[in-house]
Order: structure tokens, then sequence, then C-alpha cells
């Protein structure tokens, strides 16, 4: 396993991280033992970043990793987040400090444990910047202070909001998804400067942008546009036509790149576990690369628009709904 330091947290994580959203039945159901045994895996390969949250299988994902976890939490850095608990406004988010102080209590024993390394606001592009500015990083900060959670973060979609928040609230990390990876590079130009100069820990998530870039291709609920979608599929046929499955050069892709400390895959299968981590060190094929990136340039970098107006990026189209 290869490791980076998480910015000003210090932590040294594995480049290469579990997102848990798929213990949830985020994407299809999972069966829980083998969704434990992919943890397990992860673990012993040396994996030690765990990204989860309330939000994810309406609290299921929290439940069952806390279960996977037992005896082993020690060994990992584990990484929740709050405000999101619904798909959309108005129910579904709640930014308030008197809900982010129950939410981590919640999330503590769900996940049997009594910290929290890192406590991320959750999608904040469903909020108003001044909220969380005012209310919801302050309560938050209060709880870091407090010593059940170790650092604070942010997460979200739209890199200006990500950007904007993050230089104005000195957060420790910034949790970025869907851009970094073969469709889309927009928070190696929007968030990695920052991210430097500040020394915030970077996160990017969701190489295999929600399952768009594998052969099973993507779940009902994917936001991308019908053009973002068109030249996924063309490149991952053109992958397949040369004995390429699309989603080991996608990890090969992003697993290159160094501006993050860590990349989180989402995993419920101790053989994704496995296949993910054949990209370490490996860099992808140049001439394959380039031809892929070639199908994909007519909808590279197509952003979508993801929560309260006022904070969608420039540019962003409408999403599938
Ligand atoms: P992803 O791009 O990591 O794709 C995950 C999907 O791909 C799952 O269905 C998984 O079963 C499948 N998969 C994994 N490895 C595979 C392989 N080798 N071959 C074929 N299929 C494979 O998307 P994601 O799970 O949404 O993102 C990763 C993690 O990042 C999440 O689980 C979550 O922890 C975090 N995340 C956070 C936010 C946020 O905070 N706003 C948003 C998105 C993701």
């Amino acid at each position: 396993m290869i490791y980076r330091t998480l910015g000003r947290t210090g932590l040294s994580v594995s480049i290469l991280g579990f997102g848990a959203s798929p213990l949830g039945n985020e994407f299809d159901p999972v069966d829980p033992r083998e969704a434990s045994g992919a943890v397990l895996r992860a673990i012993e390969r040396g994996i030690n970043y765990f990204d989860v949250s309330p939000y994810y299988g309406r609290t299921l994902a929290e439940t069952r990793l806390g279960e996977a976890l037992v005896g082993h939490r020690q060994e990992v850095i584990l990484a929740t987040k709050c405000g999101r608990y619904g798909k959309s406004l108005p129910d579904g988010f709640d930014f308030s400090a008197a809900r982010i102080r129950r939410s981590l209590e919640e999330s503590l024993q769900r996940l049997r444990t009594d910290y929290i390394d890192v406590f991320q606001a959750h999608d904040i592009e469903y909020a108003h910047r001044d909220q969380i500015l005012g209310e919801t990083l302050p309560a938050m900060f209060e709880l870091k202070r407090s010593g059940k959670v170790r650092f604070v973060g942010i997460t979200g979609y739209p890199l200006h909001l990500l950007r904007d928040v993050a230089s104005a609230a000195d957060v420790d990390t910034v949790l970025s998804y869907c851009h970094y990876d073969l469709l889309d590079t927009g928070l190696a130009r929007v968030l990695a400067p920052l991210a430097r100069e500040r020394g915030t820990g970077l996160i990017s998530a969701s190489p295999l942008h929600m399952r768009l870039l594998t052969r099973k291709g993507p779940p009902a609920w994917h936001p991308a546009p019908r053009a973002v979608r068109q030249v996924a599929q063309a490149a991952a046929a053109f992958c397949d036509a040369r004995g390429v499955d699309i989603a080991s050069l996608a990890m090969q892709f992003a697993l290159a790149y160094g501006g993050v400390a860590t990349t989180l895959v989402g995993m419920s299968k101790a053989e994704h576990v496995d296949a993910n981590l054949q990209a370490l060190g490996v860099p992808p094929d140049p001439e394959l690369l380039a031809q892929v990136r070639a199908i994909i340039a007519p909808a590279a970098d197509v952003s979508w628009k993801e929560g309260l107006p006022e904070n969608d990026d420039p540019g962003a189209v409408e999403k599938q709904q």
C-alpha cells in the first residue's frame, strides 16, 4: 500500500480509501456478510481510510460498517458526515447546530466507537453558504474541541462552493466527488491549488463516476446528463473491444494523480477490493488512455446542477432526474 499525509491533519492515509455507501444498498442490495468480508479484506490489504454517512442507506451503511469494524477500530481512520439524511429538500437536510450535535451521537452509536476521525458536513450545496459558515461549522469545531471529533471537513459536488467555504472557514478536509476521473478532472484546477496553499486535506471520491465507468453501467438514479453517459458508454465499449475493463483503466488513472491524499471507491465485495488494488502503482497505458480521453472529450468536464441554484458551478447543466 502507498500512504500519503491528509494535509494538516497529519493523518497517514492509504491512497486508496474505502467508500462505504454501497453497504447501505445505494447501488444494489448487498449481502451483509459479503460486505463485511470486503471491509476486512480492505484492512488486511492496508486500506486504512473508511468513509460513510448516516445518509447511505438511511443509517444502514453506518450500522453495517460499525459491525464489520468490531475489533478493528484502532486500525482505521473513520470518516462520517452530518447534515444530509435524505434525497431531497426540504426534509432530507438539516444543517442546524442542534441536529449536528445529535447526529454525531447517533453516528457514534451505530459505528460503535467514541470518536470520529473526520467529521464532515455532507453535501453543503444543499444549504445556504451563510448557514454552513455561521452555524454548521462552528458547531462542528465545538465538537472537535470536545474531543469526540478529531478533524472537521466539508463534502459536496460544486467545486467553486467547496473552494469558497474551505477558504473562508479553515476546514481540515475537503471531499469532492466525480471531479477527478476519466470523465472530469475539474478538482485539479479548482481545489488542488487551494489545498496545497492552505494544507487542507483533499479527498477525491467516486473514481468510477458512481459506476458510469464500469461494464455494468450507472444505477437508475445517476444524475449525469445524457451526453456524459453516451461518451462513457462508448469508452467502455472501446475498452471492452480491446479486452480491457474500463473500471481498471479508470482506477489506474485516478490513482496516478498525486494532488489528493486519498481516492475513495465504493466497495461491497472482496473481489472489487482486490481488483481496485491492482491499479496501485500501475500507470494507465498511455496509448489506450489517449484514445479513451479522445472519445470522452466532447463531454469532458461537464458538471451538473446539484443543490441550491445559488451554489451551482459556472456552466453547470441540468442533471438527469
Ligand atoms: P464509485 O465511483 O466509487 O463507484 C462505486 C460503484 O462501483 C459501486 O457500485 C461498486 O460496487 C462498483 N465498483 C467498485 N469497484 C469496482 C470494480 N473494480 N469493477 C466494477 N465495479 C466496481 O462511487 P461511490 O461509491 O459513490 O464513491 C465512492 C465513495 O466516496 C462513496 O462510497 C462514499 O463513501 C464517498 N462519496 C462521498 C460523497 C459525498 O460526501 N458527497 C459523494 C460521493 C461519494
